[in-house]
């Protein structure tokens, strides 16, 4: 087990695209693993490689129903539209109201070099179009109609 530092909206590795993984290898490996444990560990539903200062396309995903590793994950399709509130582990204090797709297929490349392609829901869905623009430099916040403070969301579900 090994927990990566989790960068912070501001550091500039958050901005910028990053690059498909071409060799699935001990590294790789290494990386899923300690992604998963950083996420765990703050208590995040989702954590995406930039997050840990990586610019590779991977991303984990765990809404509470079980652990996916994606790499080099593409939506293929999506459907519907959700409005909800999101947070992000790189922008601490802070949640906002974002518009997503109720249903996204995705595809990817698993551990073990499989390609795989799901159907995500909901949350589920939310949290793989909020990782994914990870990949892509894009923070949940450039795309909320309503930001809101720690403080303000409190009030909101007393
Ligand atoms: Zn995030």
């Amino acid at each position: 087990m090994a927990y990566r530092e989790i960068r912070k909206d501001g550091d500039e590795v958050l901005r910028k695209k990053s690059r498909p993984v071409e060799v699935i290898d001990k590294k790789i490996f290494t990386l899923l693993d300690d992604m998963a444990d950083t996420m765990y560990k703050a208590d995040g539903v989702g954590l995406a490689a930039p997050q840990v200062g990586i610019l590779k396309r991977i991303v984990v995903i765990d809404v509470g129903n079980g652990l996916f590793e994606m790499i080099n994950p593409v939506i293929l399709e999506q459907s519907g539209e959700q409005d909800g509130i999101e947070g992000c582990l790189s922008v601490p204090g802070t949640s906002g109201e974002v518009v997503r797709p109720m249903i996204v297929k995705v595809k990817y490349t698993d551990r073990k070099g499989e390609t795989v392609v799901i159907e995500a829901e909901e949350l589920f869905a939310r949290a793989v179009c909020h990782e994914l623009d990870h990949l892509d430099g894009i923070l949940y916040k450039d795309k909320a109609h309503k930001m809101y403070t720690r403080e303000e969301l409190e009030k909101m579900q007393r």
